[in-house]
């Protein structure tokens, strides 16, 4: 892999990164999701399912898996999940099998799940998962974006503004905040904090060996 990890061009690979971005919704996650996959080579957005109805614009697949509650239902019996919430009256999930094949051939996987699914994933796995909050820079920028994105009801867009409380209040079991005050340094913020933590040491599989070796020619 040639990332820039210590040995890039010499065989060290690299555990991947578990990296989740939550925030309230109109926070700006989506975008700043959509920035990141394009932009960071080797990450790979996690695509849930969910009970909820497809959105205008969304696309089946990309956005989501959407399901009705039987097939929902059916798959956290079959443990297709690796984590599954509650959110807003809908279900969702993250399903297994993609996320374990992304980590399984290096590469990293990029979450848009909430704070109840972020626990969960860091339970199964403490030492790969990087959690991230996004937060809006005030009440009325928040209210401002729900409101633009007009694609939900005003009833919908009501009981967002009053579950935004309760969602920030879950801020402290993140590894990192951003404030999306500007969607263009957020972005900067949330590569960094990636490209950090990629370079980790104790991500760095073969660290070791590539270290030894060269002190060993070093050292004749
Ligand atoms: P929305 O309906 O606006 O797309 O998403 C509502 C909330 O559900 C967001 O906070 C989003 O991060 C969260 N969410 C989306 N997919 C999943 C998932 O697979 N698991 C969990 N736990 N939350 C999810």
């Amino acid at each position: 892999m040639s990332d820039g990890a210590a040995g890039g061009h010499n065989g060290v690979e690299r555990r991947g990164v578990m990296f989740v971005l939550s925030s309230p919704s109109g926070a700006g996650k989506t975008t700043l999701s959509r920035m990141l996959v394009k932009e960071a080579a080797g990450l790979q957005m996690s695509v849930s399912a969910t009970t909820r109805p497809m959105r205008p614009g969304e696309v089946e697949g990309r956005d989501y898996f959407f399901v009705d509650r039987a097939k929902f239902d059916q798959m956290v019996a079959a443990g297709e999940f690796l984590e599954w919430a509650n959110v807003f009256d809908n279900c969702y999930g993250t399903p297994r099998a993609p996320v374990e094949a992304a980590l399984a051939s290096g590469r990293d996987v990029l979450f848009d799940i909430d704070w109840q699914g972020t626990q969960q994933l860091r339970s199964h796995a403490p030492n790969d998962v990087v959690s991230v909050f996004v937060l809006p820079p005030s009440v009325q920028a928040l209210e401002h974006r729900l409101h633009t994105r007009a694609q939900d009801s005003h009833d919908v867009i009501q009981g967002r503004m009053k579950k935004a409380g309760d969602e920030m209040s879950h801020y402290d079991a993140y590894d990192y905040i951003v404030v999306n005050d500007n969607v263009g340094i957020a972005f900067e913020s949330v590569k960094a904090i990636l490209r950090a933590e990629q370079l980790k040491r104790e991500r760095q599989i073969g660290i070791d060996a590539f270290v030894r070796d060269m002190r060993q020619q070093l050292e004749g």
